[in-house]
Parts: C-alpha cells; sequence; structure tokens
C-alpha cells in the first residue's frame, strides 16, 4: 500500500506530516488536508525547510472539509492514496473511516470519536461509534488501526508486549504519562483545549476486579517515581486505552493517570467552578450567544505555538504487575521524550511528537503488509514486536526496568 492523505494540519499533523516525508521511499505520496489549506501550506513549508523529504516526491495541500463523507472519498481517490491517517480533530472519525469503508482505503486515528454534543458516553467508548462499523470493515476488507498514537497506542502495545511475554497472570496495568516539560506560559494546554478539558470534565472511568468503576477527576492521586522525570504526582483520569485494553486483554485492574502541577489544577479548577468549560450557550447582556468553552481556547496559546523554547521531557510508561512461575514481578516499559530535541528535528513539541511518529509507524507496517489486517483492530490486537522494534530507529525508543535493570527495549533480543 501507498500514497497517504493526512488529515488535519494540527499539532500532530505536523509530526505525521514530517514523518511520512522523511519515510516517502516506502509511503509514496504525502498528501495533507485540513479545513485551512494555509496550515497544511505551511507545513509543506516547514518539511522543506528542515529538509525532511527522504526521496523527491509529491508533497501536496489540499482544502478539505472531512465531515463531508463524499468529498474525502473523492480526494481519497484523487490522490490515489491507499493510506489515510486521521490526526484532525476527533469529531471526524466517523466521517473519515466511512470515506475509507467507501473507498477502500486503509484508516489509522490516534484518538476515539467524540460527539460534540455528548460530554461523557458509557464504556467501553469504543462501542459507542467504532466498533459498530467493524463488521463494514471486514466486509470491504479495510484495515483500520484505532488510536495510535502514543496513549492511546504505544502504550497498548506496551500492555500486549507484557502481557505476552513476561507474565503467566498480569494482576494490573497502570499507565502512567507524565509531562516534566516547561513551556513558560502562564496556562496552556498541550493540545486543543477542547478536547483536553472534555478529558476531565467528565466521568472518570477505571477498570478495577474486572468492571467498570466511576470516579471524580482529581478524586485520586499517587505519587510515581517514574525513570528519568522522578517523582511526580499523577491523578486518576479517564482514557481511551482502557476501554479496549479491557476487552482485549484478561487483566483485572487497569488504570491511567496523568500528571498535573498544582498551578494547571488551580487554574482548571476556576475556570470549571466559573462555568468558563462548558460546551453549552450562553446569552449576553448584549444578546450574543455564545460557548465558554470556545471563548477559553480563543484567548489560550496555540499548543502549536508552544513548541519553540517548551524544555524538559516526558515520560509515559506502563507498570505492570503480577506474576511469573510462582513470584511476584513488576515490569516497567517506557520512553522518554525530550521537547527541544523534537523541536530542532521536526519543529514540534514532544505531546505532538509522541503521538505522529507511532501513527507514521503504523502506517508504514500497513504499507509493507506486516499490520495489514483488513479489518478493524486496536493496536494492542497488533503483534507489538515489529512496532516497537521500528519506532526505535525513529526517534521514539522504548526501555523496559525489570529485575535485570533498566536497558532499550529490543524486541528480537528481549524474545530471544
Ligand atoms: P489540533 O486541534 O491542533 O488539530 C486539529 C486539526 O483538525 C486542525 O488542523 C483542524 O483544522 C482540523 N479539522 C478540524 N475540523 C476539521 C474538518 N471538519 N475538516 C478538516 N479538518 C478539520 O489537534 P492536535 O494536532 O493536537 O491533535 C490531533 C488529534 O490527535 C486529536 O484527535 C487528538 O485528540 C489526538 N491526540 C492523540 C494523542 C495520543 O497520544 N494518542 C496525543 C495528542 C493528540 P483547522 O486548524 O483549520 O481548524
Amino acid at each position: 500500500k501507498r500514497n497517504v492523505l493526512i488529515i488535519g494540519a494540527g499539532g500532530v499533523a505536523h509530526v505525521t506530516a514530517h514523518k511520512c516525508a522523511q519515510n516517502n521511499k516506502l509511503l509514496g505520496d504525502i498528501n495533507i488536508a485540513s479545513r485551512t489549506l494555509s496550515k497544511c501550506e505551511a507545513i509543506i513549508d516547514s518539511i522543506k525547510e528542515k529538509g525532511n523529504l527522504q526521496s523527491p516526491g509529491v508533497l501536496r495541500a489540499h482544502q478539505l472539509d472531512a465531515m463531508d463523507i463524499e468529498a474525502t472519498k473523492a480526494l481519497i481517490r484523487a490522490t490515489n492514496s491507499q493510506i489515510v491517517i486521521n490526526v484532525g480533530s476527533p469529531f471526524l472519525n466517523m466521517s473519515v473511516l466511512e470515506a475509507c469503508i467507501g473507498t477502500g482505503a486503509a484508516y489509522l486515528d490516534t484518538a476515539i470519536h467524540e460527539d460534540p454534543s455528548k460530554v461523557c458516553e458509557t464504556p467501553p467508548w469504543y462501542a459507542n461509534y467504532e466498533w459498530k462499523r467493524s463488521q463494514a470493515c471486514k466486509e470491504a476488507g479495510v484495515t483500520a488501526v484505532l488510536g495510535v498514537g502514543f496513549d492511546p497506542g504505544v502504550v497498548n502495545a506496551y500492555a500486549r508486549f507484557a502481557y505476552d511475554n513476561y507474565f503467566d497472570k498480569v494482576d494490573s496495568i497502570d499507565i502512567i504519562d507524565i509531562n516534566a516539560g516547561n513551556h513558560g506560559r502562564y496556562f496552556a494546554t498541550n493540545f486543543d483545549p477542547e478536547i483536553n478539558f472534555r478529558e476531565f470534565t467528565s466521568t472518570v472511568w477505571s477498570w478495577e476486579n474486572a468492571q467498570w468503576k466511576a470516579n471524580k477527576m482529581f478524586e485520586h492521586r499517587k505519587e510515581w517515581d517514574m525513570p528519568v522525570t522522578g517523582k511526580s504526582v499523577a491523578y486518576l483520569t479517564g482514557h481511551d486505552e482502557l476501554h479496549s485494553l479491557s476487552r482485549f486483554l484478561d487483566v483485572p485492574n487497569i488504570r491511567f493517570w496523568m500528571g498535573f502541577g498544582d498551578h494547571y489544577i488551580n487554574v482548571f479548577n476556576v475556570l470549571n467552578n466559573l462555568g468558563l468549560l462548558s460546551e453549552k450557550p450562553v446569552r449576553t447582556a448584549r444578546g450574543q450567544e455564545i460557548v465558554p468553552l470556545e471563548v477559553v481556547k480563543a484567548v489560550l496559546p496555540d499548543p502549536a505555538s508552544l513548541a519553540g523554547g517548551y524544555t524538559g521531557k516526558t515520560c509515559i510508561g506502563d507498570l505492570v504487575k503480577g506474576t511469573k512461575d510462582g513470584q511476584a514481578k513488576e515490569v516497567m516499559i517506557y520512553n522518554t521524550c525530550d521537547h527541544e530535541e523534537c523541536y530542532a528535528e521536526v519543529g514540534s513539541q514532544a505531546i505532538s511528537y509522541t503521538a505522529g511518529v507511532p501513527a507514521v509507524a503504523a502506517a508504514m507496517l500497513i504499507a509493507n503488509g506486516t499490520w495489514d489486517a483488513k479489518r478493524m483492530v486496536n493496536v494492542e490486537e497488533q503483534d507489538p514486536a515489529p512496532f516497537i522494534s521500528l519506532m526505535n530507529t525513529m526517534g521514539l525508543v522504548t526501555r523496559i526496568q525489570d529485575e535485570q535493570g533498566d536497558r532499550i527495549l529490543d524486541p528480537v533480543q528481549e524474545l530471544a
């Protein structure tokens, strides 16, 4: 499979496009389509500026409303794209997936579909939208890889790798996401504020004793001692990956923890308690209808603008506990990423980088046939070894800590 259509021109799309360009011998033509043409063109300019095109080839920008399924199908056909990487807003997922089913192109995304009018869905979230199209993918022979960013995405592959190779029985998986970086602004979100806040204003679901448990945001906190970034407080947060891992792995406890500083929580609580994070319109004294969350988004820094000058590192990993040969065992599989190094390579911060690189690695595995499942899959349904090996060569290096110490996780060596 060759020729890639990237949907979206935000922070993650920027990285995705750079990484596709670095691998265009395998991937072929690279097309970028979004609502705002100038943003697609700016990404192409930055690829040229950084000299990130591996070999001479097509690099083209397109204006597209990806909610329009027919227009998306037409663009897939016009560009002869066999792989679509959807890194636009998660409101677009079902339309883009439909366009792929209609044209036979492979589909990849990095987040669960969201309906703008609903803040909280019943778990498992994938069953509300994506999995309903699973049969249609199978009938059309369409490969759809859901949630293949870092989290969800790489952390699902880490969970699968640990589950298959280090344990007889796994009792718990704690996914821990720490950004120990500093963007130097008073307050900002690392990706679309609307999506970011929706994650924290809804019910926090965790998978405990093989059942869904409803929690409140910031209700449960824990200090974790992470490799490289050290001790950080993280809070139980609701996240996509629990909604597939709980189905595909026989593990009774799966939780997601995200690190927040006290300052972030203070600002978030003030905004939330004032009603400024609401997506419900309010009427001003002058009779105008405005959506508070849209106003907050308009005044906050554009996440993409944080990249220059962002310092420090991220550390995201899976702490997996269980038993092997009757003995208690635990492993930590993780990645650390440096904001400044990401900026030097592709002009982005590490949050966008860690989400964009896996999507491109997955596209490459579809292009060379390794992951071309011809049906809808979540990441943990695919063999994690080639994925981890490929990312080790693409700027996202996986490490493992266990009783043998801390080392790069090279799947070939680990499984030898
Ligand atoms: P941005 O908000 O920066 O970018 C979203 C892009 O989608 C924008 O370019 C926007 O266009 C475009 N878009 C929105 N609506 C349409 C439409 N109707 N038609 C065409 N294009 C449209 O988001 P990010 O780059 O930060 O994130 C992208 C995705 O990646 C999100 O789904 C996010 O949840 C996910 N993500 C996943 C992570 C992971 O690890 N799994 C981590 C971080 C993000 P315009 O700019 O013109 O409005």
